[in-house]
């Protein structure tokens, strides 16, 4: 039974999983400029690099593109309804958003699915 929020609730619980990101970490991020983004679902852009329902968040990082002049920023963009749709409660929301958080975390410092598996931020 998907656990629904509105997305200022939402983008609420995003902002505290982000402040339990140990400082140190955080300062990077911020100096990087990384954007934490928050999507409903998957676009239809999303899909076509196989992002479904059941991708909870994803990492993009910035590469070099030959068919673009710029670099696009860095980013971990959170999927509102997929995140509910496997929540019953307020706290197993809370607790898959931190979880999706640092796991995505995990990603921009170049943590492999391998190296993530070592800890408790599998998915
Ligand atoms: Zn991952």
């Amino acid at each position: 039974m998907p656990y629904h929020v509105s997305s200022e609730e939402f983008e609420h619980i995003a902002a505290a999983a982000l402040d339990r990101v140990p400082a140190p970490l955080r300062e990077r991020m911020d100096a990087d400029n990384l954007l934490i983004t928050i999507q409903p679902g998957a676009t239809v852009h999303d899909r076509a690099n196989d992002i479904d329902e059941h991708v909870l968040g994803f990492y993009e990082g910035s590469e070099d593109s030959v068919f673009s002049a710029y670099t696009y920023p860095k980013r971990i963009v959170l999927l509102q309804g997929n995140i509910e749709h496997w929540c019953a409660s307020y706290d197993e929301l809370v607790e898959q958003v931190h979880d999706t958080v640092l796991h995505e975390v995990a990603h921009y410092f170049g943590l492999s699915h391998a190296d993530i598996d070592q800890t408790r931020l599998r998915h």
